[in-house]
């Protein structure tokens, strides 16, 4: 017998994430697996006149980077979009925003993304004054890093019809300033809804994130237009070194997208999704839609297999929900978007049809709520492999802290969110939460020491989506006082959390996120050595070539 490789990638570091051979300098692939992973000896036997062979240069290969949480619609279409990432101050976000008006005459919403809190300045809110200020004749909205607060300008608020504020639900709210008129802060997607509505994909790029389900109205045009931008999004996430990734916004509509795009380019990442359960909706979705929805997209390019859902909000929006009050707020803790009765009997349903559940929840008592709903599932159904996820985890209770390891449950974290990381501020996220929660806060190592699985992502949008600016945050990651536990996670950790530990949390660790012959070609090549290069240095360290169920993806 004698194996053709169509690739090989030889003089690398390899690193394969496989604890059984762990190191490797070359390795072949032949159609969409691995064939070989050895020394370049070994593997350049299976070299034909037909193998490529692809010289690494002395740089890292390493499975392919699976992002564990983002959102790819909104993150795709936000690269066309003004970037506020890292402006600070009015006059700077002024100049900003003048000039990405100029240059795009005819949107009919300008939207800004990443402008922090504290934008203004450390000690005042943005309202729709300081807008009207840079921009009064176009409606302009820009959104907080989470996405979970925007603010718009008064014209905007008018043409939404919101300037007199409205009811918008639990959880979600128009702030109302003294005037009585609209402050022009949105807090949460039901309020922002109308406004980013005006823009030209009709806020389409909160599917899912908010309440409306499946996009109504949609156009053949409109629809050849998401594909379009969904293309470009998948496009940038290859070009990242990413070969998988799990969207944490769900429905039919982008389900369909994704399977029209395989079918005709085939898609260039692996792709997850999940279906979105909202607290208004009925328990018998997990059977005719999630349930339904896995039995039609379940191949390993494109699944829909787990159940999303949101237990809280964000801290600095006060919409997180904590065990004890915020501590700038006393008799404020937050308010859960469902009752833990509620909770506990979705979680059990969906556990009873095998789904894995995904829940944002940020607050330690939002964390906690999630934890006992999966107690409850598992008490109600018996123990599985189920690998419940819980989203951020921002603050964990010291009680719960174990609650992972017992309940099989994931922690999937994001380096770039910690105050004070990857150019964020750390306020007013440190005084909101109070210092006797700060050892409780981004608890990586305590969790990973108490026997959690953890994942890393970014959340893209919300922060940006490379990899290796992440995985540099992740190691560079300061604490917020002298004394306080390290919480960083060692190089090889933190790039499995990035690999191996993404396959896991999908129940694919069988075929993809380490290198071993037999696997899914899933392979990124980096143009450096991570391991020789300074932590600070990490993001400098560039993919050039993406390689996707055996195709190339990407080429630097
Ligand atoms: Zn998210």
């Amino acid at each position: 017998m004698s194996t053709q490789a169509d690739i090989i990638i030889r003089n690398g570091k390899v690193l394969t994430m496989d604890d059984a051979n762990p190191r490797a300098e070359a390795l072949a692939i032949a159609g969409n697996k691995i064939v070989a992973v050895g020394s370049e000896v070994d593997v350049a036997a299976l070299s034909g006149p037909a193998t490529r062979v692809i010289d690494a240069g002395g740089g890292t290969v390493l499975p392919g980077f699976n992002e564990a949480h983002l959102h790819i619609f909104g993150g795709s279409v936000e690269l066309s979009e003004l970037s506020l990432f890292r402006v600070k101050g009015f006059d700077a976000l002024k100049q900003k925003v003048l000039e990405y008006a100029a240059a795009n005459p005819d949107l009919a919403l300008i939207i800004g993304q990443s402008a922090d809190y504290t934008i203004i300045s450390d000690e005042e809110r943005v309202t729709r004054h300081h807008l009207d200020a840079i921009l009064p004749d176009r409606p302009l909205l820009i959104f907080a890093p989470d996405h979970h607060t925007a603010w718009a300008n008064t014209i905007a608020l008018t043409r939404a019809g919101i300037l007199e504020g409205r009811d918008v639900g639990i959880g979600n709210e128009i702030v109302m300033a003294e005037d009585g008129l609209a402050s022009g802060e949105l807090r949460e997607s039901n309020a922002i809804r109308p406004v980013s509505a005006l823009g030209k994909t009709g806020g389409r790029e909160m599917l899912g994130v908010g309440t409306g389900g499946e996009p109504e109205n949609i156009t053949a045009a409109d629809r050849a237009a998401d594909k379009e931008v969904l293309k470009q999004g998948m496009a940038y996430c290859a070009s990242l070194g990413l070969t998988s990734i799990q969207n944490m916004d769900g429905n039919l509509y982008q389900l369909e997208l994704m399977d029209e795009i395989e079918k005709e380019d085939g898609l260039p990442v692996r792709v997850r999704i999940p279906f979105h359960m909202k607290n208004f909706m009925p328990l018998s979705d997990l059977e005719t839609k999630a349930a339904a929805w896995r039995a039609r997209f379940q191949t390993d390019r494109l699944k829909c297999d787990f159940v999303k859902m949101f237990m809280d909000g964000v801290t600095e929006g006060e919409t997180a929900v904590f065990v004890d009050d915020y501590s700038h707020k006393p008799g404020w803790k937050g308010e859960p978007l469902f009752s833990q009765e509620h909770f506990n009997e979705i979680a059990t349903a969906a556990d009873k049809l095998g789904l894995q559940i995904a829940v944002h929840a940020i607050g330690d008592g939002a964390v906690r709520m999630v934890l006992n709903g999966y107690e409850a599932a598992a008490e109600a159904n018996g123990k599985r492999d189920s690998r419940n996820r819980v989203e951020h985890v921002e603050v964990i209770h010291p009680d719960d802290i174990p609650r992972f390891a017992e309940l099989g449950a994931v922690a999937s974290m994001q380096p770039v969110h910690p105050p004070g990381s990857a150019g964020l501020p750390t306020e007013p996220y440190l005084t909101y939460i109070g210092e006797e929660r700060w050892p409780y806060a981004f608890a990586w190592r305590t969790l990973v020491d108490a026997g959690a699985a953890i994942v890393f992502a970014t959340d893209w949008p919300v922060s940006p989506l490379d990899p290796m600016n992440c995985i540099e945050a992740a190691m560079t990651r300061d604490v917020w006082k002298e004394g306080m536990k390290d919480e960083r996670l060692s190089l090889h950790e933190t790039l499995a959390a990035y690999t191996r530990a993404g396959a896991y949390v999908e129940f694919m660790e069988d075929r993809k996120g380490v290198l071993k012959p037999g696997y899914l070609a899933d392979v990124v090549v980096l143009g450096g050595d991570v391991e020789a290069v300074a932590s600070a240095d990490l993001a400098g360290v560039r993919p050039v070539k993406t390689i996707c169920d055996g195709r190339i993806t990407f080429e630097a």
